[in-house]
Formats: structure tokens, C-alpha cells, sequence
């Protein structure tokens, strides 16, 4: 952060320092977080449903189109802007977080890399006003080998037709717009899988369950039927056998907005444990004076600032065009067990209260640990990180 007074400021950055217009937004999401988020995140979270006039809201402040072109409607910013939004959502509700996350990490970023032209002026204005998107490419019997799914697709005429069955799929309950993942061939393994933009009206497509969760209980986690659903051929994303190729490469970009995610939830505990220790009086003095509770704070805050350098860093790297895939493997399973570390001390902070649903710690201890599943289990980072150090 750019600070008052700072000598050699712009010769000598600081690797978290953000620009004025950086700062600006930040603090706007911020604001609005606090004033229109924290007021019903708990019952979001009590309902497992997501107030949907947060999501106009969401459009109205342009969060659901950060990157996209000013040209479809969206607001022109960068890959760093989006993990800012997500990170100050998350810092409040984990669920707002998820539902920009996916909006612009995952399906906004696929469709502004991998759209024909025609697409992109179809699909992206109303992105940016109006439709929630999901990306959809686990199923019951494929999450980690996500290559083995069993969604199959075959040509006929003008259409293709998509038969199967995705399961756990973000903003499946509000979303429009659904990239979905399907083999046009099992023989031909991961080549033969194709991604199609699937919309919610068109014929044999249907949502099927909705998962009740432990955490990111806002976020909707929908199963999808796919029943003879008839796709035109103009819907095909990318190219017709590289739907692996899309999937993985926004799956690493996707890591980097998951890592904010679980920035945003772990500062969010630490400063209601911060506030806590500073109120809550023991043998006649507040906790925070105890050496005990101090160290446990400092360390949380420790983790916290070595996970937002991770987090950016992967982020700026992208923004610079270089490469990231290994920093956001990284930034990715190290900010969620961060996440996981800082909630399971902050609750233990508020000892008994916060083990009660009247203080927000048992919430924030819930929504971390997410981070070590989605978008690729803990166990698969690894595996990522690994082949990059072991087998160059
Ligand atoms: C709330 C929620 C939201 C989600 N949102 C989406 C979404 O929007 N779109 C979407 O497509 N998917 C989504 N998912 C699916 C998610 O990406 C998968 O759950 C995840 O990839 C893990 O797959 P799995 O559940 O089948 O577990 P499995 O792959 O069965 O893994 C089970 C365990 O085995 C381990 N394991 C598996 N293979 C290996 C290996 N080779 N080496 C070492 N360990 C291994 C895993 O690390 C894990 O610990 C979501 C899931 C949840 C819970």
C-alpha cells in the first residue's frame, strides 16, 4: 500500500503494494461488503440460499464482469481486481466470495480466452448485467481424474446432444449460463472431451439436487441432468476435442481466485479474534494480555501476510503474462490450510462463545474448509506442485 510520506516509494514497491485505482475499488467492495453483506450473511448461511439481491447488486457495482471489455459491457480491470473482489467478499461471506469467484475466475475468464468473437458479443454483455454462470466438469464417479467423466455428447444434425449427469456445481441454482464438459468419444480419453455453452432453457436441461453443506452454505452446489439436451453446433467453446486443454487452464487461473477466497475468510477470523481477545476479560484483565493468546494472534497474522504474498504474486504474474501454474498450485493449498490453521485458533479464542452460532468464528471455521476440495483437493496441488519441481 502505497504509503504517505514512504521514501523511494515508486522505485522500490513493496510485492503487496496496490495502485490508487487498486485501492479505490478495494475499499468499495470493502464498504459495500460490510453495509450490504454481513447484515444477512448469517442467514444465507442458517437458509442455505443466497439472497438474490445481492447478486443485482453485484452487477450494479460490476463485480460480476471485472475483466471483461469495457466494448461487452464489463469493466475493462485486470485479473488482480477480481482476486481483490473475492478476497474482500470472503473476508465477510465466504459465499458472496464463491459466487463472483466462479462469475469471473472461471467462467468470464474461459469465455474471454477460449470465445469466438460471435460468442463473446452473444454471451458477455449479458454476463456483465445480468446471468450468474457455472462451470460444470465433476461428476459422481470423476472429481480429482476429472478426465474420466462420463457426460457424452454426439452430433446430430445442427445439434449436439449431451447425456449425463454433473454433480457439486457452483451457482447451479442461480445461474444461466453453464460451461459444461462432455467426451464425444471415451476412446479417444481426454481428447475426445469438448466444452459447450450450455443455457438453462435450453430443451433437456434440468437441476437436479442441491447439496446441504458444512460450509459455503450461500453458495448453491447443484447437481445437473443432462437428458438428450440439444446444444447447437455454435455453442461448441474453443475447439470440438479440447475441452481438457479449457478446463485446465481455467482451473489454474480459478486456484489463484480460491486462494483469495480463503485469504478473505481467514483475515476475517483473525480481526474478529483480534477484536475479541481486546474485549473479553479473564482473572480481571482482557485475554489479549496473556502472552499465550498474543503469540497465537501474532502467528495467525504471520500466516496471513506469507498467504496474501502468495496470493497476489500468482495473481500479478498472470496479469504480467508470465507463468503461474506452479504459484497458484502453491498459493492455493497454502492459503487454505492457512485458512483452516486461523479459523480453528480464532474459534478457539472465543472459547466457548465461539463455539456457539451467536459469534461469527464457528461460521468462518466452517467456510475454510472448502479451500482444501474444490478446484483441486490438497493431494492434487501437490501432485501439481511436484511434476513442476521434480519433472522439468
Ligand atoms: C462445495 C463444492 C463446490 C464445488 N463446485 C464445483 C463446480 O462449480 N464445478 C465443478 O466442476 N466441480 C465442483 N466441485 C467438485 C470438486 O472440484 C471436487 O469435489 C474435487 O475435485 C474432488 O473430487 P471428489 O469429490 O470426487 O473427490 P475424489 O477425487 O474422490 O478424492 C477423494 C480423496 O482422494 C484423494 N485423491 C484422489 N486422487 C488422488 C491421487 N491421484 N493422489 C492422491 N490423492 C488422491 C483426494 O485428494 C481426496 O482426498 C465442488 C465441490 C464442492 C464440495
Amino acid at each position: 500500500m502505497a504509503e504517505a510520506g514512504a521514501k523511494n516509494a515508486g522505485r522500490f514497491s513493496p510485492l503487496v503494494a496496490l495502485s490508487e485505482d487498486e485501492q479505490l475499488f478495494r475499499d468499495n467492495v470493502r464498504q459495500f461488503a460490510e453495509e450490504k453483506i454481513r447484515p444477512v450473511a448469517r442467514e444465507m448461511d442458517e437458509k442455505g440460499a443466497f439472497d438474490h439481491s445481492l447478486i443485482d447488486q453485484f452487477f450494479q457495482l460490476g463485480l460480476m464482469g471485472i475483466e471483461v471489455p469495457e466494448q461487452y459491457g464489463g469493466g475493462g480491470g485486470t485479473f488482480f481486481d477480481a482476486i481483490l473482489a473475492v478476497e474482500e467478499l470472503s473476508r465477510v461471506d465466504a459465499s458472496a466470495g464463491v459466487v463472483v469467484d466462479v462469475q469471473n475466475t472461471l467462467v468470464n475468464n474461459a469465455l474471454l480466452r477460449w470465445a469466438a468473437e460471435e460468442q463473446k458479443r452473444r454471451y458477455l454483455p449479458k454476463m456483465t448485467s445480468e446471468w450468474v454462470g457455472a462451470y460444470a466438469l465433476s461428476e459422481a464417479g470423476s472429481g480429482s481424474d476429472a478426465f474420466a467423466l462420463a457426460t457424452r455428447t454426439e452430433l446430430k444434425g445442427k445439434e449436439f446432444i449431451l447425456n449425463g449427469q454433473k454433480l457439486w456445481i457452483t451457482n447451479g441454482k442461480e445461474a444461466t449460463l453453464f460451461i459444461v464438459f462432455a467426451s464425444l468419444d471415451p476412446a479417444l480419453g481426454y481428447k475426445g472431451i469438448t466444452a459447450f455453452l450450455v443455457e438453462k432453457g435450453f430443451p433437456g436441461f434440468s437441476i437436479g439436487k442441491k447439496e446441504d453443506k458444512l460450509g459455503i452454505r450461500g453458495s448453491s452446489t447443484c447437481e445437473l441432468i443432462l437428458e438428450d439436451c440439444q446444444v447447437p453446433v455454435e455453442n461448441v467453446l474453443g475447439e470440438k476435442g479440447k475441452g481438457y486443454k479449457i478446463a485446465m487452464e481455467t482451473l489454474n487461473e480459478g486456484r489463484i481466485g480460491i486462494g483469495a477466497q480463503m485469504l478473505g475468510v481467514a483475515r476475517g477470523a483473525w480481526e474478529a479474534a483480534l477484536k475479541y481477545s481486546q474485549e473479553r476479560k479473564q482473572f480481571g484483565q482482557p485475554i489479549a494480555n496473556f502472552q499465550a493468546i498474543r503469540f497465537q494472534l501474532a502467528q495467525m497474522g504471520t500466516e496471513i501476510e506469507a498467504a496474501r504474498l502468495m496470493v497476489y504474486n500468482a495473481a500479478r504474474r498472470k496479469d504480467a503474462g508470465m507463468n503461474f501454474v506452479k504459484e497458484a498450485a502453491m498459493a492455493k493449498l497454502f492459503t487454505s490450510q492457512v485458512a483452516q490453521r486461523v479459523t480453528s485458533l480464532a474459534v478457539e479464542i472465543f472459547g466457548g462463545y465461539g463455539f456457539t452460532k451467536d459469534y461469527p468464528v464457528e461460521k468462518y471455521f466452517r467456510d475454510a474448509k472448502i479451500g482444501a476440495i474444490y478446484e483441486g483437493t490438497s493431494n492434487m496441488q501437490l501432485a501439481t506442485i511436484a511434476k513442476l519441481v521434480l519433472d522439468k
